[in-house]
């Protein structure tokens, strides 16, 4: 598997191919530094057209990594590559929220946090310049807010930012909620459009046990919530207790790990087959 310290290069397009999930190869047109560790990457190109995409507000897509010394072009038929390829040498994959998509200028933006030097994805958003080439898939997704819930609660680290946004500008503006952001420091604090009657509670710091424990002191709006919680899967395993503790039903919850301290994206979807990486449903 490539290296996550090797030098990464999303993949260039020669000829179509088939390929067992759609993908799409896009440019670079603009690199945006939001903040310290967050970078906006707008990308356009003739193959936008082919970008179906869905009503989720968390729609995501995977992106793909090649070694450039393979000269590996998109898109990529994973099955076909394993019968030729050692498995170290595979197209990797990183996982990213599609932050907007522009019909009218045929753009995606997708916001990326950059955590240092180590991974993939991260060091090439901090990268990234106008020309690059980035191969994404077709998008999924599943959660939309419910304009006939109650309320509804936000909680997420930086990574989930992307989507947390995304969700509250869907929100009808009569909507009601609170919203936990957790950002390496207040310099990271990003307007964001929402509804006057949810509240965005910023957090700082990095360790993933604040956004758990401020959302368990929180006093809930009353009625039942809709929430949707992504982020460091420790901090998810331990809002999933919280959560359980309030008697929140699975149909209300939208929880999964987006990343896990220490772990590689690979490693981290691995490990959701093993005990360690179960954040278990709330019944
Ligand atoms: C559905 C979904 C949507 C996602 N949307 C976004 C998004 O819109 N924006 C976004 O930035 N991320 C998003 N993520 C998280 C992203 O996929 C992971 O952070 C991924 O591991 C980053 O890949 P990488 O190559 O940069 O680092 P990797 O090679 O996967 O990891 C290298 C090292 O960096 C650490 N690391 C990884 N991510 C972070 C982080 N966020 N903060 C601190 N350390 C980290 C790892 O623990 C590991 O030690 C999403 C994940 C999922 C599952």
């Amino acid at each position: 598997m490539t290296s996550p310290t090797a030098a990464p290069t999303p993949a260039t397009r020669i000829a179509p191919a088939r390929a067992a999930r759609p993908q799409i190869t896009l440019q670079v047109v603009r690199r945006e530094q939001l903040s310290a560790h967050l970078v906006r990457i707008v990308l356009s190109g003739d193959e936008f057209d082919d970008f179906v995409t869905n009503d989720s507000t968390d729609k995501y897509v995977k992106i793909y990594f090649t070694k450039p010394e393979l000269g590996l072009t998109a898109p990529f038929d994973l099955t076909e590559l394993r019968q030729t390829l050692a498995p170290d040498d595979l197209p990797v994959t990183r996982t990213y929220t599609v932050r907007a998509v522009d019909a009218e200028a045929r753009t995606l933006t997708i916001d990326f946090v950059v955590h240092g030097d180590t991974g993939l994805a991260g060091p090439w958003a901090n990268a990234a310049q106008p020309g690059d080439l980035l191969t994404l898939s077709a998008p999924g997704g599943g959660y939309a807010p419910d304009p006939a819930s109650d309320w509804h609660l936000f909680a997420g680290d930086q990574s989930a930012l992307p989507a947390i946004a995304s969700a509250l500008a869907a929100l009808p503006g009569t909507a009601s909620g609170l919203a936990f952001i957790q950002v390496p420091d207040a310099s990271e604090v990003l307007p964001l459009e929402a509804p006057p009657a949810v509240q965005i509670r910023w957090l700082f710091g990095d360790d993933p046990a604040i956004l758990v424990r401020e959302v368990d002191a929180a006093t809930w709006l009353p009625g039942r919530p809709q929430i949707f919680a992504h982020g460091e899967r420790s901090a998810m395993k331990g809002l999933r207790e919280v959560f359980a503790g309030r008697g929140v039903h699975r149909s209300e919850l939208s929880l999964s790990g987006y990343w896990a301290l220490g772990r590689t994206e690979d490693r981290f979807q691995a490990e959701k087959r093993e005990p360690v990486g179960v954040i278990l449903p709330v019944s």
